[in-house]
């Protein structure tokens, strides 16, 4: 195989597979300079385009999956709350550069979040039974 790792390919929802949208300025954030966006099947992202400010990223990518509701995203827990994907991105070329891990120098990372739908608070969905023993 020969490799195309720096080539990079389209960044896709790791959730539901569509293409991902170009990293925007986020209206519903006034105080953010990060780019980002959204997935139609609620996944959100931001994009660090220094790849240093990853924490940041991430907190404010939950923020927007949140609609907004900021002490609501500070109370998710990863992996029980939410999944999450961090990738090198090109910006420019609008790409998942993948095939390495951690920081590189002078590259974006891409922080996806999506909420995992809450768990109802009966046992029992309508219209189910729960299994006979
Ligand atoms: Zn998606």
């Amino acid at each position: 195989m020969p490799t195309l790792r720096q080539r990079g390919e389209p960044p896709a929802c790791p959730f539901c597979g569509a293409a991902l949208p170009r990293s925007r300025r986020r209206p519903s954030n006034a105080t953010s300079v990060l780019p980002g966006g959204r997935c139609s099947c609620g996944a959100c992202f931001v994009v660090d385009p220094t790849g240093r400010n990853g924490g940041h990223a991430l907190l404010e990518a939950l923020e927007d999956a949140c609609g907004g509701d900021r002490e609501r995203s500070q109370l998710l827990e990863p992996g029980r709350d939410y999944q999450e994907l961090i990738e090198n991105y090109d910006a420019q070329l609008h790409r998942f550069i993948k095939g390495f891990r951690g920081y590189r120098r002078g590259m974006a990372r891409l922080y996806l979040v999506k909420l995992t739908p809450a768990p109802a608070p009966s046992a029992t969905p309508p219209g189910s039974r729960p299994p006979q023993a």
